[in-house]
């Protein structure tokens, strides 16, 4: 058998192996940009079915917006433009032509009037419509969400985690009132902590960035930060509460109900294919991934194993009326009998896709009325009688799905310490790793040097931490609260 990497000789490694091993994902010849393979895009497609139906019950309405962002757009908004103007791609021609020697190239004659960038984010074009879909008091709150993909010029790029062409969705409201669209910020931070929790299973820290980690244009960004195996952080999804930056920049204003001109407030929210990352570092082990039932593209599959054909005409049969029985119960099935595969083979290739639960039905099984069950998160198996087995199943999904958030919320207990002084923060860093919770006097210099220092970073202010006298682990100046750093994908 192939020898596999264990996530404690080489994490990276160990994560790109899982990705090709599940077949989820695989590389392009664009450096940075992914393939997203059927079985990958399936779990990426449940994501998105959960969080659209959640959009929508908050009051959400999808569109879509141009791929393509004058440059004069992203040139409005200062702060926005200076954060990502570093990592757009740019479109400056429309043609290419064939030359004497035979090759390609680029058409001088067909340069772009404008030069186009290809959307890092769509705020400033969404906000170029809002001008002309926004009077009054009466068009708001405007709430629309975009299912797209976007395109950042990243440097280091990893699968999932962070690539240079990705999909997401991203949510862009424009509100009547401050208070209004700041608790819209924070109902879609809770919308995306609650997905992260009750389906993927990865428990989440919700919190504020500091002004550094904000996102370019925001007065604050939300955000909820997640724990990998190896300790190191991930942002898993931000929300931002904008102000007026790009109403004045977009001078997009409504008239009150006394007919006074106001600019509007606004937010922007957005969650990535880097959940799918988070999903497969949270979760899986040395023999593969480990999915949650409810984002498993597969949640059962069923291994017939058999010599005869009439064995396996039997088992077919016992099998069609199972696979009715879960479906009816919104169970979704894969009932493998490929002739042309070993059970083994099967065996090890579901372990490998994180598939839930195995059922494995053999001649002696159909006798006993009993068939093999194997859970895929800790590995144990139980023969179960055949008679009720669509019920035992049924609360087996449920006690996987509750075993891994408690397994990752002990987990990320485990590999979070509290520090008082920076000898202890450095120490931890570098022995323990994980959320170190310390604290901060609050100054963009202090926090700048201990990343320069240590690569940590403030992964959030947590919006539940408590305030706390105490005096910065860096300057030795006074705090009130504690915040957590981490080493962060
Ligand atoms: P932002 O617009 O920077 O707040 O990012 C919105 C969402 O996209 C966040 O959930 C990020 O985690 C995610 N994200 C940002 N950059 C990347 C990337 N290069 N690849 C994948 N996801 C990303």
């Amino acid at each position: 058998m192939a020898k596999y990497t264990k996530r404690a000789d080489d994490y990276s490694k160990w994560y790109n192996e899982i990705i090709e091993r599940a077949d989820l994902a695989e590389h392009s010849d664009v450096r940075g940009c992914m393939v997203i393979k059927p079985y990958g895009y399936a779990i990426w497609e449940n994501m998105k079915s959960i969080l659209d139906d959640k959009f929508k019950k908050a009051g959400h309405s999808n569109a879509y917006f141009p791929i393509f962002i004058p440059k004069s757009y992203l040139n409005k908004e200062a702060q926005h433009v200076d954060g990502f103007a570093k990592e757009c791609a740019v479109v400056t021609h429309y043609r290419l032509k064939n030359t004497e020697d035979g090759k390609l190239s680029v058409d001088p004659d067909a340069k772009l009037e404008e030069e186009l960038i290809v959307r890092p984010t769509s705020e400033t074009i969404i906000w170029n419509s809002f001008k002309n879909w926004i009077q009054s008091y009466r068009d708001l709150p405007l709430k629309i969400n975009q299912w797209a993909n976007v395109v950042r010029w990243e440097m280091r790029t990893r699968l999932f985690l962070r690539t240079s062409e990705f999909l997401w969705q991203e949510g862009h409201t424009a509100h009547a009132k401050e208070a209004e669209a700041i608790k819209e910020a924070e109902q879609m931070l809770h919308v995306y902590a609650d997905f992260a929790e009750q389906y993927m299973g990865m428990p989440v820290i919700k919190g504020t960035k500091t002004e550094a980690e904000r996102f370019a244009g925001a007065i604050e960004t939300f955000c909820i930060e997640a724990l990998m195996q190896d300790g190191k952080a991930l942002q898993a999804g931000t929300s931002h509460f904008l102000g007026q930056n790009f109403a004045k920049a977009f001078d997009v204003k409504f008239a009150d109900k006394e007919g006074k001109l106001e600019h509007v407030w606004a937010t922007s929210w957005g969650v990535s294919t880097r959940l799918i990352g988070g999903l497969i570092m949270t979760h899986s082990d040395d023999e593969g991934l480990v999915l949650p039932p409810k984002l498993a593209p597969i949640q059962v599959a069923i291994i017939p194993i058999f010599k005869t054909e009439e064995q396996l005409a039997a088992i077919t049969e016992k099998v069609d009326a199972l696979k009715q029985a879960l479906s009816e119960k919104g169970i979704s099935v894969k009932f493998d009998d490929d002739e042309n595969r070993r059970p083994g083979w099967k065996f090890a290739e579901y372990e490998a896709k994180g598939v839930p639960v195995r059922v494995a039905i053999g001649p002696r099984d159909l006798e006993n009325q009993k068939a093999e069950v194997a859970r895929r998160d800790n590995k144990t198996k139980e023969v179960v009688d055949w008679n009720g087995i669509e019920d035992y199943i049924e609360k087996l999904l449920n006690d996987i799905q509750d075993n891994l958030i408690n397994r990752a919320k002990e987990f990320r207990a485990e590999k979070t310490t509290s520090v008082d002084t920076y000898e202890e923060f450095k120490k931890v860093l570098n022995e323990k790793g994980g959320f170190i919770s310390a604290h901060w006097d609050g100054t963009k210099e202090s926090e700048l040097k201990i990343k320069e220092e240590t690569k940590a970073t403030i992964r959030c202010i947590p919006l539940d931490s408590v305030k706390e006298e105490g005096t910065c682990i860096y300057s030795g100046k006074p705090s009130t609260q504690r915040v957590l750093f981490a080493k962060a994908y």
